[in-house]
C-alpha cells in the first residue's frame, strides 16, 4: 500500500480528484498530518465515514517505531527509528539557542564509501522515501513536543543519489500547510554530484546547498572520497560557481580537518585560491575518529589558526560546533543499525 506521507499537496489532491472527492480534502488531510500529527485515519474527523474508509483501504500512515533513544549532556539527542521494513536509521534532534535542528537520513546505508565516515563499510540497502524522510521530523517533534525549526540532510546517504524523494520531501516540509519549515531553514548537504547539482539549480526551492569538500587537491581527495574520481574538484567547483549563478543563493563549504592530511596552513592557502570570490561560507569541521578510521581529530590550535587564515584572506570561515560526541551522534558518526543486531 502506498504511504500517504509520501504526497506533496498538489499530488495529494490529484490522488484525491481521482478517487472522485473534492481536492480541498487534500488540505485537510495535510492539515490533521502535519498540524494535528495524528497517527490513524479515523482520528481525522471532519473526513466523512466513507472517505476515511477509503483512505484505509488504499494507504498506510507510516508511524515509524523508537527502538532506543540516547540523549547527550548537551541536548542532543538520537533515535534509532524502526522503519517497519526490519531495517532501522538513525536520526538527531540537536537543541541550540537558535531553535531546534534535526539532522535526518535520505537512505538505507550509502554509495559513497568516504573514507572518514562511519556510515561506510555498510551496504547500501535502500532509499528513504519522501513520506520517510518527512516522519523523522515527525517522530521526533511528536517524542519530544518540541517544535523543529531546521532541517539538514546530513544523516545516513547521500541526498543527492535519492534526488526526487529527497526534492519532494522539501516541498512537504516547506510547504506552509505541511511542517511549515522555510525553506531557508532547510539544507541539503552532498558528496558533490555533479549532475545533480545542475538539477538542484534547476528547482525553485530556496534551500541551502552544502557542499562536502574535505580537501583542496584531486589527490587527496581521491583518497578520502572515491566520488571525486568522478567528479573531480575543478568539476565540483565549477557546477558550484554555475549554482550560485542561477540561484543566487550561497552555498556552504563543509571542511573536515584531520591531522596531518587536510589541516595546515598550505591546505588553508589552497582552498581560499580556489574559493575566492564565490558567494560561500566554509564549515570547519573537526573531524571524529571512527572506528579503525586512519583520520585523527586536528588540534584546537590548528583548527583556529585555519580559520583565522581564511577570514585573513577573504573567505567566511566558522568552526561547527560539535554537539552529542558522547553519545556517537555528532558528524559523520551515524550508522545503519540492524534491526535485530545491534539495539541492544
Ligand atoms: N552524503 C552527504 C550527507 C551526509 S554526511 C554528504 O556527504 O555531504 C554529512 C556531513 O558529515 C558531510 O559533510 C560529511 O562529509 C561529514 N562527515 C562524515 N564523516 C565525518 C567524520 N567522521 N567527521 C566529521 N565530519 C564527517
Amino acid at each position: 500500500m502506498k504511504n500517504i506521507k509520501d504526497y506533496d499537496l498538489e499530488n495529494l489532491k490529484e490522488e484525491l480528484k481521482q478517487m472522485g472527492e473534492k481536492p480541498f480534502r487534500a488540505e485537510q488531510i495535510f492539515k490533521w498530518l502535519y498540524d494535528e500529527k495524528v497517527e490513524t485515519f479515523d482520528d481525522m474527523t471532519n473526513l466523512s465515514l466513507e472517505l476515511r474508509e477509503k483512505l484505509k483501504s488504499n494507504y498506510t500512515i507510516c508511524n515509524f517505531n523508537i527502538l532506543k533513544k540516547q540523549e547527550s549532556k548537551d541536548g542532543t539527542i538520537k533515535y534509532l527509528l524502526d522503519v517497519l521494513d526490519g531495517n532501522a536509521i538513525e536520526t538527531v534532534l540537536m537543541r541550540y539557542h537558535h531553535g531546534n535542528s534535526i539532522c535526518v537520513s535520505s537512505q538505507i546505508g550509502c554509495k559513497m564509501g568516504c573514507k572518514f565516515c562511519a556510515s561506510t563499510g555498510i551496504k547500501f540497502i535502500r532509499n528513504l522515501t519522501s513520506g520517510e524522510i518527512v516522519e523523522q521530523i515527525l517522530r521526533v517533534e511528536q517524542d519530544t513536543k518540541e517544535r523543529i525549526s531546521n532541517v539538514v540532510f546530513m544523516g545516513i546517504g547521500e541526498p543527492l543519489d535519492n534526488y526526487e524523494n529527497v526534492v519532494n520531501a522539501v516541498h512537504i516540509i516547506n510547504n506552509p500547510k505541511g511542517l511549515n519549515i522555510g525553506a531557508r531553514h532547510i539544507s541539503i548537504s552532498t558528496s558533490g554530484l555533479v549532475p545533480k547539482i545542475y538539477q538542484l539549480a534547476e528547482e525553485n526551492i530556496q534551500c541551502t546547498l552544502s557542499i562536502s569538500l574535505h580537501a583542496t587537491t584531486n589527490e587527496k581527495r581521491n583518497q578520502m572520497m572515491p566520488i571525486n574520481n568522478t567528479y573531480p574538484i575543478e568539476e565540483l567547483l565549477q557546477a558550484c560557481k554555475d549554482y550560485i549563478a542561477k540561484t543566487n543563493r550561497r552555498i556552504s563549504f563543509e571542511y573536515a580537518l584531520a591531522k596531518d592530511n587536510n589541516d595546515n596552513l598550505e591546505d588553508a592557502k589552497q582552498l581560499s585560491k580556489l574559493l575566492k570570490g564565490m558567494l560561500c561560507h566554509v564549515n570547519l569541521i573537526p573531524i571524529n575518529k571512527i572506528e579503525n578510521g586512519k583520520y585523527d581529530k586536528s588540534s584546537n590550535e590548528n583548527i583556529m589558526k585555519f580559520r583565522d587564515y581564511l577570514n585573513e584572506h577573504g573567505i567566511v570561515a566558522t568552526i561547527r560546533r560539535e554537539l552529542g560526541t558522547d553519545i556517537d551522534a555528532a558528524c559523520g558518526q551515524l550508522r545503519r543499525k540492524n534491526l535485530k543486531g545491534d539495539i541492544e
